[in-house]
């Protein structure tokens, strides 16, 4: 992208350098963060565009500054688009980002100190579901669901036990770090029996869900909250979709409730990528996600790696360290070392602190946009387990390093 920043490369050649070192670094290495992704060129240009400059607050037809012709053309555009995309009956495309969304949604639908009920964030849940440490967890009476300890996966029975005894508000389902598919429908099911609001956070999964590969849960949560630039593979930017029932509610919430002017220039990158996402090339990408998921699943298996549930599902898999006698974080800097980046991440049940846990998180969609498919998923599970049995050689871990660039040139990023 850099090689067309020719005024930047003129005004300010200090940031310039740092962006083409970025780019640089986002083609040489393997980049296995489960919620990174590259986005075409097209989102890139949207969101450099003059619609940075700018204010549009209010919504389409009813904003409070004027000059909003197009403004109001592409905001449309980009909610038309996403409705056609997930069938949702209202979506709010404002939302800065994904923390943001999750915000509006407990503005909106409780009172300070109202009870919700969402997975734990050692159990892969978000932060922004009633973890202690997040407005979230602060300013609402927060309870969390665990996952089965021998399964490690949500068990629905429990879950529902634990909201009928609580009686959440809002009952919230959705992960950042859970390699299964989610049953959306039982959640909803429990949600009814206890008269919860039921908030579903596809952020990681809604380009899964855009592509048909996993189920989706518009037809059945009262609100529905992502992000725009995990999976679904948009600029960094937010969306809140909902029943009309809850539209008026939600809208008020994000403005004025929360929020200034909207980022234009992130909602009409989100128009573009969103139109890209209704493309028969979308399906086989969300496709492609799954299987090499699935492919790096058994490869690293093979290589005598733990997995938390034994597999996946999805793009995302989970590795449990501890029967390789490693911490996450040394694990997560050695692989860097090496040209593969992950981030390290608890497991279920860990013993070890969150800042240096037990496993590491890795996902498919960033290496399935550049074009790698299963030979290279074995390429890469080959990577990871050399430098992992390798973690305090730096000289094996720099020529593995190598290999990891001579093997990166094969797939150009957009
Ligand atoms: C990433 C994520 C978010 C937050 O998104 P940000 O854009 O980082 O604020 C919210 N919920 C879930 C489940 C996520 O994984």
């Amino acid at each position: 992208m850099t090689e067309t920043l020719n005024a930047l490369k003129q005004a300010d050649p200090e940031v310039f350098e740092i962006l083409e070192a970025e780019d640089a670094r986002q083609h040489d290495t393997i980049r296995l963060i489960a919620s990174e992704n590259y986005t075409s060129r097209a989102v890139m240009e949207a969101t450099g565009s003059r619609l940075t400059n700018k204010y549009s607050e209010g919504y389409p037809g009813k904003r409070y500054y004027q000059g909003q012709a197009y403004t109001d053309r592409v905001e449309n555009l980009a909610i038309e688009r996403a409705r056609e995309l997930f069938g949702a009956d209202h979506v709010n495309i404002q939302p800065y980002s994904g923390s943001p969304a999750n915000l509006a949604v407990f503005y909106a639908m409780l009172e300070p100190g109202d009870k919700v009920l969402g997975m734990g964030l050692p159990f892969g849940g978000h932060l922004t579901h009633g973890w202690k440490v997040s407005f979230s967890g602060r300013f609402y009476d927060a309870h969390a669901y665990a996952v089965d300890e021998t399964t490690e996966t949500i068990d629905y029975d429990a879950v529902a036990r634990q909201a009928r005894e609580i009686r959440p508000k809002m009952l919230i389902c959705g992960a950042s770090a859970y390699p299964r598919t989610i049953d959306f429908e039982r959640f909803a099911e429990i949600a009814r029996e206890v008269d919860a609001i039921l908030l579903a956070d596809i952020a990681h999964i809604s380009g899964l869900v855009a592509g048909g590969v996993h189920p989706s849960p518009v037809p059945v949560a009262d609100i529905v909250t992502t992000t725009t630039h995990k999976t679904l593979r948009g600029p960094r930017s937010g969306m809140i979709m909902c029943t009309s029932e809850h539209a008026s509610a939600i809208d008020r919430a994000i403005f004025p409730g929360l929020q200034g002017g909207p980022h234009m220039n992130q909602i009409a990158a989100a128009a573009v990528a969103f139109g890209e996402a209704l493309t028969p090339d979308f399906k086989h990408y969300a496709q492609q996600v799954v299987d090499n998921a699935r492919v790096l699943a058994d490869a690293l298996q093979s290589q005598g790696l733990r997995l938390v549930t034994g597999g996946t599902d999805n793009h995302l898999v989970l590795v449990d360290l501890t029967p390789r006698g490693l911490g996450g974080r040394a694990a997560a800097i050695a692989l860097e070392k090496a040209g593969v980046v992950v981030n390290s991440n608890s497991i279920p049940f860990d013993k070890r602190k969150p800042f240096d846990p037990s496993g590491i998180r890795i996902g498919t969609a960033a290496i399935t946009t550049r074009g790698m498919g299963e030979d290279a998923m074995r390429q890469i599970a080959d990577f990871m387990a050399r430098a992992l049995d390798n973690i305090d050689n730096d000289d094996t871990l720099s020529g593995i390093r190598s290999d990891v660039e001579a093997f990166c040139r094969d797939f150009p990023i957009p």
